[in-house]
């Protein structure tokens, strides 16, 4: 007999027309065993935590809680600059939790198996990769930037083949929506426009539902996660964060960053700092990313076209309107959240300037991004870090003039210790822990996730980890896609 299920889940996606979605079963592994769970975010989110193994199983899909059924989404994207018919090829919604205030989260697994979309993939997740997305989705928690979360996280027991073999592992995941711009251009152009208009009307009301007052809502949505990612990706900037693959597949909607492969943070600052093996033209550049959001909005804008007015003219009219005030709410965002960096307010425009300076001396002077910023809040002056250097001390003056004109010295620091993390996921750091986590010492994963919930506070005895990792190690570091 079935036991009671833990938690209900609900299954709205599937109110979608069926194009949208196939019903899949993760596949049944030999011996799961669970290697992590977020107890603090079960609590968040009133998931009971008593039985872990019931909760294992039942995530897994071993007991099913006989109120639908869990499904891998089907969608297409520009991967790299060029359109592909894409879908879930190696995760599945279980369904839809609500949380006691009513917000809907999607529970999905990652590396449950082969699906329909799975292409010539196995649909299987190595256990370092999973790893890595749930230390890093948990540091993005905790740096105050949407994100997917990791809900937990366990050896499948089955051996994945990825030039050699690596232990198989399955993550539970949690996402206001996995809805991505990949959703509409798979709407646009293998679906009707009725079928379009269904999935604009679902994601307004499931992600936006104020936007059905709205005049036009299909163009209150397009603005809607314009905005959003412009927030999203400003906040990326602000931490020093490269997301790596920002295909339109892996852009939500709801303004949540996912799909943690390749990402990296930056340690030694240079716009052009790729970490990716396979961005080998710096598409995914750390300084190119608001182009890149940019052009994805503006694919989100062509898959939106036919509903957003019945005249194809004024559809393209109004879409490009919208995709022409990019370039000045980005300016307006990202300086704002710059300024703040530095101390000062985001209505200092006329110090955008000052910005740019420093950024320019600190990729001449190879300094560290995460560092710099956090000596200046801290008035610190590292060994590694050269701002009291000669060549660093001009702006350094010009800076405290402009911050002591404005008689708010003690707004300004708390400003900045805000904004400026004092820890960061270091790559030397983050890929010590998994080497150690992968060969069964989970001490430095560990270590790590405690110290990156709560990365603003400074924190004696614990310099090493807040080192920048060595330029050596910086250059040659890779990190991969979908592994
Ligand atoms: P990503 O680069 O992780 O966004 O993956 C792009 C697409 O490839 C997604 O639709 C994934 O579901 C699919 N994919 C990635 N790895 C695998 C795999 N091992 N097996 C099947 N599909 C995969
Ligand atoms: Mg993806």
């Amino acid at each position: 007999m079935l036991k009671k299920p833990m938690i209900k889940l609900e299954y709205s996606y599937l109110s979608l027309p069926s194009k949208f979605y196939q019903l899949e079963k993760p596949a049944s592994f030999i011996k799961p065993e669970l290697v992590l769970i977020n107890d603090s975010l079960m609590r968040e989110l009133h998931i009971p935590v008593q039985n872990q193994e019931d909760l294992l199983s039942f995530l897994l899909g071993l007991q099913s809680d006989g109120n639908g059924s869990s499904f891998a989404q089907a969608y297409a994207g520009h991967q790299f600059g060029h359109f592909t018919m894409l879908g879930d090829g190696r995760a599945i919604v279980m369904g839809e939790y609500l949380d006691p205030l009513n917000q809907r989260f999607d529970i999905q697994l990652k590396g449950s198996g082969r699906t329909t979309y799975s292409r010539g993939g196995d649909g299987k997740a190595t256990l370092r990769a999973m790893l890595r997305e749930y230390l890093m989705s948990e540091a993005m928690h905790h740096l105050k930037i949407p994100t997917s979360r990791s809900l937990l996280l366990a050896k499948t027991g089955d051996w994945v083949h990825r030039e050699m073999l690596h232990e198989g592992s399955v993550l539970a995941r949690l996402m206001k929506s996995h809805i991505r711009i990949g959703t509409f251009e798979y709407a646009r152009y293998y679906c009707t426009t009725e079928e379009l208009q269904a999935l604009s009307d679902y994601t307004i009301n499931r992600l936006y539902p104020e936007l059905q007052q709205d005049e036009n809502p299909v163009v209150g949505l397009l603005k809607r996660v314009m905005s959003t990612q412009i927030d999203l990706v400003v906040n990326w900037m602000r931490v020093g964060f490269i997301h790596g693959v920002m295909n339109t597949d892996n852009v939500s909607i709801g303004g949540e960053t996912f799909d943690y492969g390749p990402c990296a943070f930056l340690n030694t600052y240079h716009p052009e700092t790729v970490f990716s093996s396979i961005d080998t033209h710096g598409r995914y550049a750390f300084g190119n990313q608001a182009n890149i959001i940019k052009w994805n909005i503006a694919r989100l804008a062509e898959a939106l076209l036919p509903i957003i007015h019945n005249n194809k003219d004024q559809s393209l009219e109004i879409a490009q309107a919208i995709i022409n005030e990019f370039d000045e709410n980005w300016n307006k965002k990202y300086y704002g959240k710059m300024l703040n960096k530095i101390g000062l307010e985001n209505n200092h425009s006329k110090f955008n300037s000052l910005v740019d300076e420093l950024l320019n001396i600190m990729k001449e002077l190879k300094m560290d991004y995460t560092n710099t910023f956090k000596d200046l809040s801290q008035d610190i002056v590292s060994e590694e870090n050269p701002i009291k250097r000669a060549d660093f001390l001009p702006w350094l003056e010009k800076w405290k003039n402009i911050i002591n004109d404005s008689n708010r010295i003690q707004e300004s620091k708390e400003l900045m210790m805000m904004n400026n993390p004092v820890f960061i996921p270091r790559n030397h750091l983050v890929e010590q822990a998994l080497d150690d986590a992968v060969g069964g010492d989970m001490s430095l994963f560990s270590q790590l996730i405690g110290i990156y919930s709560e990365p603003y506070r400074h924190q004696n005895n614990l310099d090493e980890f807040m080192k920048r990792s060595e330029p050596g190690f910086e250059k040659i570091y890779q990190t991969f896609c979908g592994t």
